[in-house]
């Protein structure tokens, strides 16, 4: 499998592009903006996008998705928990944002532990609560997909209306830091990490 970092949107979230190079499927997580560049390295790979999945459903992370489905008529998964999110420009912040309102509907709602195969690479939903309600992480292969739930050093805003510091840090406790030192973590800002790095380094989880 493939992973291709895209920091995109006025607020350079990373989005990722997940593909397998024998079949040339793939899914896209968290398109912010930007969504020319994204399309872009879709076409110079020349890759079928199978799934759009949110790893939450803060504006950052959520102002590309009607843009990039229209494109690629993916549908558009997200937790359950996080569903209000996209239909409240308000709760999702984007009335206050530069983006403007964003308000859309899923076409797949999530729950913790299910399976999401695509080119013959399987995702798996993990719940991880507390920067939102229906925060989740995505494992795919050794690699987890931790949204703003985890970043290197550091962990998400819990700050906002439905956050929780307890559930963050059980999330990060229970759920992320409990495989293997090499598994590689892609957080929903800044630089990749692994989670031996963080077990050992990270302020918040140490
Ligand atoms: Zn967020
Ligand atoms: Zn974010």
């Amino acid at each position: 499998m493939k992973v291709l970092r895209i920091p995109a949107g006025i607020y350079a979230a990373n989005c990722y592009l997940i593909y397998s190079e024998e079949s040339k499927e793939g899914i896209v997580i968290d398109p912010g903006g930007d969504v020319d560049d994204i399309v872009a390295q879709i076409e110079k790979l020349g890759l079928d996008i199978k799934y759009i999945i949110l790893t939450h459903g803060h504006a950052d992370h959520i102002a590309g998705v009607e843009e990039l489905r229209d494109y690629t008529k993916a549908p558009v998964a997200v937790h359950k928990d996080d569903e209000y999110l996209l239909k409240d420009g308000d709760s999702n912040f984007s009335n206050h944002m530069a983006m403007g309102t964003v308000e859309f509907e899923a076409d797949i709602l999530l729950n913790d532990g299910d399976i999401i195969d695509f080119g013959g690479l399987t995702a798996e939903i993990i719940h991880t609560p507390g920067h939102t309600p229906g925060g989740i992480s995505i494992k795919i292969g050794n690699n987890i997909f931790t949204g703003d739930t985890l970043f290197a050093g550091s962990i998400g805003r819990t700050d906002f209306p439905r956050s929780s510091y307890k559930d963050i840090i059980r999330s990060i406790k229970e759920r992320i830091i409990i495989y293997p030192d090499d598994t590689i973590v892609y957080p929903g800002h800044g630089p990749s990490s692994t989670i031996g790095t963080e077990k050992e380094s990270n302020p918040f989880i140490k």
